[in-house]
């Protein structure tokens, strides 16, 4: 039954300014969704369709506009799909649901309390009556020397667009460079971690290091070289052993370098060394070394795992190490630790697959008790692994044994995301970019300036004449000599 509150709270439009305000009763539930990602768009979404606006207040909170679909990040960094195709606007995604863009800083479920902090301004605080939790995961690094400020993560769409930027940038710089040891280190791209995303994301963006290098004069393909590091002595653990040895075979033909069972050391101004004493020097390293839940969980008064997940049901409903439900509370997606009940005492992996059916099955089961109906469980046979290896090159197991490699994998591959995109939108502008990559070739032309695009007005902006200058406070000595001499 939807019960009415009596919770004071701002609305989402001014909420700063309202949350002084005096409290207003509620006349319907507020449910608040943390992220509005794979899990906060689709259960937004279905809560609303399964509820009107008199039967709920449903708020969407995310520092972005948008939700990424992240499986085609890596087709993002090679060209094949523009960077505004991958992301849907919430918005558009999202009618007749409120969205507040910020971050959640604070979780204090006790109070039914969440505070957010907007890019600019302060932060504030807003009431709720359920919560549902899908802020997703965060790259998961490690102290090595160098990493912070040599890196870059392959998490959202700014990271995948630089990452294409920075390498096609490297090849023409390399193009016009003599010196030997400068145009090696440009032309070595080094990848750390070689789960689905950093394969994904090598795998393509040498294609299309490849294919850029095929117009240019100045830089032979032999140049080039990509580095794999990982930890273990394989790649693509969600992938059986002989499949992921083919992809694994096939990459090392195109000349991609692999170092298995290999840690990172170090990368300070990017020199790369080894845990196996292997050396190079790097303009570019991209960390796909794997991921964790969102670390700001840790400020929340919700029960965690040891790994900093949220506890939840089968059901999606979170619960304390007790096995009591934590009442009005739900989480799903790479943040929570959902059980795999096809594999008993394991948990579903972080992937868009399981979040999305999680966060449909979530939005039922919230809208199931608030009318009084039965929850059910979450269990999801995995329907397959699909890997893209670059233009027309892939490897997938469906159902569990049907296995295709090279173009039919990668068409399957398409297929299967395409259909996943959220918004109808979204998949023909994705269909019809690949239909125009499939006619015209892809483009690679570096943006590499668009990160600093006020670099060149800067440079011819007029300096201020001295008189002009507006007068430069006092040094605080200076000031004190001054105050003296007056004395
Ligand atoms: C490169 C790459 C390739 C991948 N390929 C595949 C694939 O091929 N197949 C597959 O099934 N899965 C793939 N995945 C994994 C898949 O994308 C994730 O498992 C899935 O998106 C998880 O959904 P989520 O809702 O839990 O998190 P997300 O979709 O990441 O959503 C989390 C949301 O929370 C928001 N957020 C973060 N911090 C805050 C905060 N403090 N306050 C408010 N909001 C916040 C974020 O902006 C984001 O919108 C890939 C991931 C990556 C990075």
């Amino acid at each position: 039954m939807p019960q009415t509150d009596l919770i004071s709270d701002p609305p989402a439009q001014n909420a700063s300014a309202a949350a002084a305000a005096a409290p207003r009763p509620r006349k319907v539930p507020r449910i608040v969704v943390l992220g509005g990602g794979s899990v906060g768009l689709y259960s937004a979404r279905r809560l609303r369709k399964r509820m009107g606006r008199r039967e709920a207040a449903i708020v969407v909170v995310d520092p972005r506009p948008y939700m990424t679909y992240a499986p085609f990040l890596p087709e993002v960094a090679a060209g094949s799909i523009a960077d505004r195709d991958v992301v849907a606007p919430h918005r558009r995604a999202l009618k007749r649901v409120d969205t507040l863009q910020g971050k959640v800083t604070n979780i204090n479920h006790g109070e039914r309390k969440i505070e957010i902090t907007p890019e600019e301004g302060d932060s504030y605080e807003i009431t709720y009556d359920h919560l549902v939790v899908g802020l997703g995961s965060v790259a998961r690094t490690l102290p090595i020397p160098g990493l912070a400020e040599e890196a870059i993560g392959f998490k959202n769409v700014e990271e995948a667009v630089a990452v294409r930027n920075q390498i096609l940038n490297r090849i023409n710089l390399a193009s016009s460079t003599w010196d030997p040891d400068l145009r090696k280190r440009m032309l070595t791209f080094t990848f750390i971690g070689g789960g689905f995303a950093g394969i994904e994301a090598m795998a393509e963006t040498e294609d299309m290091a490849r294919a850029a290098v095929k117009n240019l004069t100045g830089v032979d393909q032999s140049d080039v070289r990509f580095v794999m590091i990982e930890g273990s002595d394989r790649i693509l653990p969600e992938l059986t052993l002989e499949m992921a040895n083919y992809a694994l075979d096939e990459m090392k033909k195109r000349g991609i370098e692999f170092h298995l069972s290999t840690f990172l050391s170090s990368c300070v101004d990017g020199h790369v060394v080894t845990s196996t004493g292997v050396e190079f020097d790097t303009d570019t390293i991209v960390w796909t070394a794997g991921v964790k839940a969102n670390p700001v969980l840790g400020t929340s008064d919700l029960p965690l795992d040891r790994m900093g997940r949220l506890t939840v049901l089968a059901t999606l409903q979170v619960v304390d190490a007790d096995g009591n439900v934590v009442p009005d509370a739900w989480g799903a997606g790479d943040c929570a630790a959902v059980p795999d009940l096809f594999n008993p005492g394991t948990f579903c992996p972080p992937n868009a697959q399981h979040a999305i059916r999680e966060a449909k099955m979530l939005a039922d089961n919230l809208y199931s008790t608030l009318h009084s109906g039965e929850v059910k469980e979450y269990k999801h046979k995995n329907l397959g692994t699909v890997a893209s290896l670059g233009l027309h090159k892939g490897v997938a197991i469906l159902f569990g044994k049907i296995k295709l490699r090279g173009f039919p994998a990668w068409v399957m591959h398409r297929m299967y995301h395409v259909s996943a995109m959220p918004t109808a939108s979204r998949k023909i502008r994705i269909t019809t970019n690949w239909v125009g990559t499939w006619l015209l070739r892809r483009e690679v032309v570096s943006l590499g300036s668009i990160h600093d695009p006020r670099a060149e007005f800067r440079a011819v902006s007029a300096p201020v004449k001295p008189k002009d200058a507006p007068a430069a406070p006092a040094a605080p000595a200076a000031k004190d000599a001054e105050e003296k001499a007056d004395k």
